[in-house]
């Protein structure tokens, strides 16, 4: 099978993470129908969920300032889904949520679901870069993966507990209970 491409009837399951996000209209309520909606694309039993967390939106010169706190939190599942068929259902849930596609790229929204890791694949596609680029980066990503999958190795060898001692936890707020 080409990496993104379509899988074969029968495919093995395969282990996937994906990254939720919201700052727009009820960010809990958002994440909380996300994780409802991310269920139903699971294996069987397969079905993980971090805590849910809060943090500052991220600061660059492209991302549009004084924008709420987002609600973060990152779901790990087993799919026979094809890593271009897992993109186009995560859309759908977007659009399902009411996420505006203006151009503005790290702008304000309901709902952003990321691909984070799909098995140990590596794909570079227009459409579609995994492991995510940023995954290494972001806090709001790193620590909840760690809640689900504290053993875990990314396809180049890298330990997600080396990334996480890496990355300060500035800005990030896990929320117990909630
Ligand atoms: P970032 O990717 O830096 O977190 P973003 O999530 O705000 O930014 P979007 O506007 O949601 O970016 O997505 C832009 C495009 O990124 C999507 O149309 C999608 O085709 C592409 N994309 C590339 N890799 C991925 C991935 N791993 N998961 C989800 N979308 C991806
Ligand atoms: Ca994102
Ligand atoms: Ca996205």
């Amino acid at each position: 099978m080409s990496a993104g491409g379509a899988s074969p009837a029968g495919a093995e399951a395969v282990q996937v993470y994906v990254g939720i996000g919201s700052n727009l209209d009820d960010p809990h309520a958002q994440v909380r129908r996300a994780i409802a909606a991310l269920s139903e694309l699971a294996e069987a039993d397969s079905f993980v969920v971090s805590s849910l967390y809060r943090s500052a939106p991220l600061i660059s010169s492209d991302a549009p300032a004084d924008q709420p706190d987002y609600i973060n939190a990152v779901v790990g599942l087993r799919t026979r889904l094809a890593p271009l068929d897992l993109l186009a259902r995560l859309q759908a849930v977007e659009q399902a949520q009411g996420r505006v596609r203006d151009g503005v790229r790290w702008g304000p929204r309901t709902l952003d679901l990321d691909i984070l890791l799909y098995g140990d694949e590596i794909i570079a596609q227009e459409t579609l870069r995994v492991p995510h680029p940023e995954l290494g980066e972001r806090a709001f990503v790193l620590y909840p993966l760690l809640e689900i999958a504290p053993g875990l190795c990314l396809p180049d060898g890298r330990r997600l507990e080396a990334l996480v001692a890496a990355c300060a936890a500035a800005g990030l707020e896990k929320l117990e209970g909630k």
